[in-house]
């Protein structure tokens, strides 16, 4: 499903350098469930970016259900993403002015609305039932943090990438939002990439990749 070879993120500003990600040789199977783990700062958020075409590498390959993410422009990597990726920010991204179930819904009309699931369906599922019209200001931050969920498998993508969607979570709460994520993704096939620094969250996943990364490297 995901192939990077050789990859490498590097930020400058002036004479300062900083090696957001290095990744030699990276694969994971369709229908996988990978946690990304590491220390804060190695690259993990980078690493989501660069599979979901958002942010452009400065060398090596990225290759996703068969398709070299960066070898067509911006617009088809957009479309690309669109019909592929569902996303768990890390700062989730909701809609202020929206309510739960209309961030969910527009998420799916956006996409056309033709393959979506039913947003209402999606939110009870994530365990929000009783929240469907509260908007993000008057969500807890997990609840926040579980419509950000529901949103990014509204399209049934084949991909889910997933920012330590657990990561302001109680431990009842992490797991009930884990449980709805993975069942959710089954149900689809979709192969999930989860960024976690939580070990009970990675050991509930397939396999763990580590990014060794030194954080904040400094390059020449
Ligand atoms: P993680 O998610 O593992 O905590 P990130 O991928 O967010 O790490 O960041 C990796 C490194 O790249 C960090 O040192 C971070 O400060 C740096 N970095 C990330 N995004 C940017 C950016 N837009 N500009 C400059 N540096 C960045
Ligand atoms: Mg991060």
């Amino acid at each position: 499903m995901i192939a990077l070879r050789d990859v490498q993120k590097i930020y400058r500003r002036g004479e300062d350098a900083v090696v957001a990600l290095s990744v030699g040789d990276l694969s994971v199977e369709r229908g996988e469930h990978v946690a990304v783990v590491g220390p804060s700062g190695c690259g993990k958020t980078t690493l989501l970016h660069v599979i979901s075409g958002l942010v452009v590498p400065d060398r090596g390959t990225v290759v996703v259900g068969g398709t070299d993410v960066f070898a067509a422009g911006e617009a088809a990597r957009d479309r690309f993403r669109a019909r592929t990726i569902g996303y768990v920010h890390q700062t989730f991204n909701l809609l202020a002015a929206y309510t739960a179930l209309e961030n969910v819904a527009l998420a799916a009309y956006f996409a056309g609305g033709v393959h979506g699931a039913d947003a209402g369906d999606l939110l009870r599922k994530v365990g929000l039932a009783d929240r469907l019209q509260h908007r993000p200001s008057e969500l807890s931050v997990g609840q926040q943090q579980r419509v950000a969920v529901a949103r990014a498998l509204v399209n049934r993508p084949k991909l889910l990438l997933a920012d330590e969607p657990t990561g302001n979570q109680d431990p009842a709460t992490a797991r009930q939002t884990l449980d709805a994520l993975r069942s959710l993704a089954n149900e689809i096939e979709a192969t999930i990439i989860c960024v976690t620094h939580d070990p009970k969250v990675a050991e509930t996943l397939d396999r763990a990749i580590e990014l060794p990364g030194s954080p904040g490297e400094a390059v020449a």
